[in-house]
């Protein structure tokens, strides 16, 4: 089977106004001969707007999490169908600040996965381990348990990527080495072999954790990384561009 295409996506959290679209505009505009799959996921406030700008660019708008259900009593969620309806195409899902933040499950990332499909988006599922859990020796345990228990079946067949993303390497400008990376994404990759047979060849594994211009060719390069999941670095469209181009 060939490679997965790698996917780019940028992390906006809860970043950014209707002036921060230029940033997204400057992005499409640079983005061009890119061998990667390229996403901005902005607060769900811009996600429209962001559409409509970037309608005609390769750039794919994406959420940053979902409800599990369609619609209801739910004050302050939005729900896949939402997304979709406002132009988003993907949606991370299972965010480590949205585990540790909002107590999410890898029972309930599951089934925001399955509204995420339901919907027609394409899931970016996070999984990652705290310090404490590398520390103890735990990583690859926590990580491979977390895409057991986060993907549901389901996914056979569908467009959908995994984020390892070290809880430790988030906002903290610490990386993993890269041998660290690289084993990691390996057992992800025989995770999802297992549960997926030879279709879990497929899905792009992306690294995310203080991914920066300066360190991306080296992380976009190593052997199973598909792509990256850009936080902070997403924020400007240079710092982006420097990592899109690092492919
Ligand atoms: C993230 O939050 O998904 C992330 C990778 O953040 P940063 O790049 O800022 O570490």
């Amino acid at each position: 089977m060939t490679a997965p295409t790698p996917l780019i996506a940028g992390n906006w959290k809860m970043n950014g106004t209707a002036a921060s679209l230029a940033e997204a505009k400057a992005v499409a505009d640079g983005v061009g001969g890119s061998a990667a799959r390229v996403a901005i996921c902005p607060p769900a406030t811009l996600i429209a707007q962001m559409n409509w700008q970037l309608k005609g660019t390769p750039v794919l708008v994406g959420g940053q999490d979902c409800h599990a259900e369609a619609s209801g009593a739910f004050t302050g969620d939005v729900a896949a169908e939402q997304l979709a309806d406002a132009g988003a195409k993907l949606v991370i899902l299972g965010h480590s600040e949205r585990r540790a933040g909002h107590r999410e499950t890898d029972v309930l990332v599951a089934a925001k996965t399955l509204a995420a499909l339901r919907a027609g988006l394409e899931p970016i599922v996070c999984v990652g381990e705290t310090l404490a859990e590398r520390e103890a020796g735990k990583a690859l345990a926590v990580v491979t348990g977390q895409v057991r228990g986060s993907l549901p079946a389901e996914l056979a067949g569908k467009a959908f990527a995994v984020a390892y993303e070290p809880v430790w390497a988030i906002g903290t400008g610490l990386t993993p080495t890269t041998p660290q990376i690289e084993e990691v994404h390996r057992a992800i990759r025989a995770t999802l072999t297992e549960m997926f047979g030879a279709e879990g060849a497929a899905p792009p594994i992306l690294y995310g954790g203080s991914v920066k211009p300066g360190n991306a060719a080296e992380i976009l390069h190593a052997a199973e990384v598909g792509g990256a999941l850009v936080g902070g670095a997403s924020l400007k469209a240079d710092d982006f561009l420097g990592i899109i181009r690092a492919l």
